[in-house]
């Protein structure tokens, strides 16, 4: 199978940092069909050399193992080439078109990573010459919009000329191996479903912690913030895989419709709960790894006022049958304590104690995204020596944990989420992107929190290195739980 892959903003940072380590470690594991081109695309003007030259130097800054060889880049430096282009420029598509026809290839994938306010002109212009016949798939990085109505816009233009099978609406969420192994833990088990319901499970939580800053992101950040770039797709894509009902089949569309139904169940926002379950928060200056660190406000490219929150706390719940009454928790920040991305689900408490157990000591299933990738089960053990030492009739218990960690039992080596997203966009594979009404519904849930964060009076402030906010403790303490660290 022959493909050529168009990459729109072929110079960009998400084009070195993350497309580019994929593509290469896809040709480096054999998975990317031999036959292949990679267009990178961009304003500047450079040749095929300069660009293959480009990439080999940005490539030194990725990390270690991943790092090719000199010999190893010189035989994927031949799958590169570039294209100068001004993408609102619609005379310039021809020139695309002409490098398309060269070798009309089975499959043409383009892949938008240009700043969003291009999206619209691409997908029309790429119409215009002729380029959206059935071999083409496009790819549309997030945010596909700012809010409802821009993200409609995005889609009505992208279904104007594009059926919805071409588009690949990209969530590097879904091709992390944790989550398709929740997909696998849940669907491929027999063992979990029974008490995957409100009758077992006390609450979850979601938690996506960055340490970092803004870094060089600032501008684009301010203007986007953690609801954007982070609830509603990411975490709300995690939502879905936690709480969908089991698909038909494995198929995208049975995949999709299970997940839409989660978003459509989630609980509306009222007056009430937009005042006590929704926490934000701005980082001020703080310590990091025992660093001085400055303020979000401070930051190269933010606003000295900027009222954009770089942390958000929820309190949700999907209303339906299975989870009715269920507190969901989401959580996400910058500049927080560490970095970690996790889901917890929490178990009841038995029924009836016969044993004595640490305070709030329950089973928990933790699904770890990063920085380690696995699952741990939470459990309540007797220790061996517990009667001769303490001499109690009822047994003191202990927590111990099932530990999965899929780097050590599958290799440290296994296919990333860009890279596994990529290679099932060349191959056709929808099942791990996002549909159009699944986004729309996505920012639909989100809206009332853009609308009443733009007039109330801020995002309160916590120190860099910290767990955000107090607030974001108060208001899962409420319902009488504490965030995992805490425990
Ligand atoms: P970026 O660093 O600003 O890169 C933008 C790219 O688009 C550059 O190659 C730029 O090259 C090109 N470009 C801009 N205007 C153009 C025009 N008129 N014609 C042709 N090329 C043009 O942006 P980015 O961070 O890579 O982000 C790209 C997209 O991915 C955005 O939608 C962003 O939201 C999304 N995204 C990024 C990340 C990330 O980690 N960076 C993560 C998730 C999603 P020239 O200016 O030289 O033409």
């Amino acid at each position: 199978m022959s493909f050529d892959l168009v990459l729109f903003g072929g110079t960009g940072d998400l084009a070195w940092r993350k497309l580019m380590p994929a593509l290469f470690q896809a040709f480096r594991h054999g998975s990317l069909p031999k036959d292949g081109r990679i267009v990178g695309v961009a304003r500047d003007d450079l040749s095929d050399d300069q660009y293959r030259e480009l990439i080999q130097s940005r490539f030194n800054a990725v990390e270690g193992a991943k790092r090719p060889s000199a010999e190893e880049f010189e035989k994927f430096a031949s799958l590169l080439h570039y294209l100068r282009m001004d993408l609102s420029k619609p005379a310039d598509y021809a020139r695309l078109a002409d490098l398309l026809k060269q070798r009309n290839a089975d499959t043409v994938v383009m892949y938008v990573a240009t700043a969003p306010a291009l999206f619209t002109q691409v997908v029309e212009q790429v119409a215009a010459a002729g380029l959206n016949g059935p071999a083409t798939r496009i790819v549309l990085e997030k945010p596909l919009g700012h809010d409802l109505a821009s993200n409609r816009a995005i889609n009505a233009a992208v279904c104007k000329v594009f059926e919805e099978k071409q588009v690949f609406r990209i969530d590097h969420y879904l091709g992390k191996p944790s989550v398709q192994n929740l997909f696998a833990m849940r669907f491929g088990n027999a063992l979990f479903e029974p008490i995957w319901r409100r009758e077992h499970i006390a609450n979850i939580q979601i938690t996506i912690a960055e340490d970092l800053g803004v870094e060089k992101r600032g501008a684009f950040y301010d203007q986007t913030g953690a609801l954007r770039d982070m609830v509603q797709n990411h975490a709300l894509q995690l939502v879905c895989a936690i709480g969908m009902e089991p698909p038909i089949n494995s198929h995208a569309d049975a995949i999709r419709d299970e997940k839409l139904k989660v978003l459509r169940a989630l609980k509306p926002w009222t007056s009430e709960t937009l005042g006590l379950h929704a926490i934000r928060g701005q980082y001020t200056a703080g310590t990091a790894y025992g660093e001085r660190v400055p303020g979000y406000r401070d930051e190269p490219g933010v606003d000295p006022e900027s009222r954009t929150e770089t942390f958000v706390a929820l309190r949700t719940e999907i209303a339906n049958w299975r989870w009715a009454g269920v507190p969901l928790y989401i959580r996400t920040g910058k500049r927080l304590a560490s970095r970690d991305a996790r889901i917890e689900v929490n178990f009841r408490p038995t029924p009836h104690a016969i044993y004595r157990a640490p305070s709030g000591a329950v089973n928990k299933l933790v699904i770890n995204l990063q920085p380690k990738d696995g699952l741990e089960l939470h459990m309540l053990a007797q220790a061996q020596d517990n009667r001769q030492r303490n001499g109690h009739s009822a047994a003191q218990l202990a927590p111990v944990q099932l530990d999965l960690d899929f780097d050590k039992r599958f290799g440290a080596e296994r296919v990333g989420a860009y890279e596994r997203l990529l290679l099932d966009v060349i191959d056709g594979r929808l099942n791990l992107f996002v549909r159009s009404d699944e986004q729309e519904e996505a920012w639909r849930w989100v809206e009332p929190l853009i609308d009443s964060w733009a007039s109330d009076g801020g995002p309160r402030p916590y120190a860099a290195g910290t767990w955000g906010p107090s607030a974001s403790s108060a208001m899962i303490a409420r319902d009488g739980f504490s965030w995992g660290e805490e425990q």
